[in-house]
Formats: structure tokens, C-alpha cells, sequence
């Protein structure tokens, strides 16, 4: 195992272990909600968004899963807090395209902690697992709050 992905997997463990912004925002601070389930591997998570204008500026989750769904969203929400609903989606979109195709970005370092899941488009049964957070914040930002995103 190279070095790169020895710090990748101390990374997705530490943050399944202590994972960031596990919490719920209170009800009028929340903005956008929406919930995910990968049926697949039984992982859960409610999302809470808080948005100024189109900018994230608070965003919590909580749920129940395996260490790749759940350092998934704890890295994701490190990672969208601040900035916009359009950037945020361009990062889902290099995101998804490394994880499902393995296509690296040219700037992997743009990617910053995200980069950690770059080999799980080997396995193909955590992709989900990784990727159930960011469609779960899709439909919360897109307002389709109401509806459960399920990744079958
Ligand atoms: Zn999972």
C-alpha cells in the first residue's frame, strides 16, 4: 500500500470515529433538510443545511452507517461549509467522477481531504456507502426537502 493511501485510511477511520459536525442544527437555523439511505449497506443519515442566500453556512448530519458513508459526510461537510451551492456542486460533480469512474481531477489537491476516497471506485460496493451524503445534499440544496433519497 502506498503512502498516500496509508494516510487516506487513517483519515476515513479518524473521522469515523470523530466525526465532524454530527449534530443537528436547531429547527430555525435549519434552511434545507433532507434524508439519505443506501439500502444496500444499510447506512442512514439525516442532513441539515443552513443557508445565506445560496451560501452554506452551516451544515450538520446525523445517522447510522459504515466508516466510508460516515467519514463521507463528515469530510463532506468540512468541506462545503462556506461555499456556494454552485461550487459546492461543481465539487460533487469531480467528486462523483472519481469515485464511479475514477477519473482524477487535474488538481487533486483542489480536492483537498475529499481525495481520500480516490480508491474506493476499486470497490465497487462502498461507492454508495461514499457517495450517499452528497446526493443526499443535492436534493437538500436543490429543495426537494420533503423527499428520502435512497441510492437504489
Ligand atoms: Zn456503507
Amino acid at each position: 500500500m502506498s503512502e498516500s493511501n496509508e494516510l487516506y485510511q487513517e483519515l476515513i477511520l479518524d473521522h469515523n470515529k470523530r466525526p465532524r459536525n454530527f449534530r443537528r442544527l436547531a429547527a430555525e437555523e435549519c434552511s434545507c433538510h433532507a434524508d439519505g439511505r443506501n439500502p444496500l449497506c444499510g447506512d442512514t443519515l439525516a442532513l441539515d443545511v443552513k443557508l445565506d442566500h445560496d451560501r452554506i453556512v452551516d451544515i450538520a448530519f446525523e445517522g447510522s452507517g459504515c466508516a466510508i458513508s460516515t467519514a463521507s459526510a463528515s469530510i463532506m461537510t468540512e468541506s462545503v461549509k462556506g461555499k456556494t451551492t454552485q461550487q459546492v456542486k461543481v465539487l460533487f460533480d469531480i467528486f462523483h467522477g472519481m469515485v464511479t469512474e475514477q477519473r482524477m481531477p487535474d488538481e487533486m489537491e483542489s480536492l483537498g481531504k475529499l481525495a481520500a476516497f480516490s480508491a474506493v471506485g476499486e470497490y465497487p460496493a462502498r461507492v454508495k456507502c461514499a457517495t450517499l451524503a452528497w446526493h443526499t445534499l443535492m436534493v437538500a440544496i436543490s429543495g426537494q426537502s420533503s423527499e428520502l433519497v435512497t441510492t437504489e
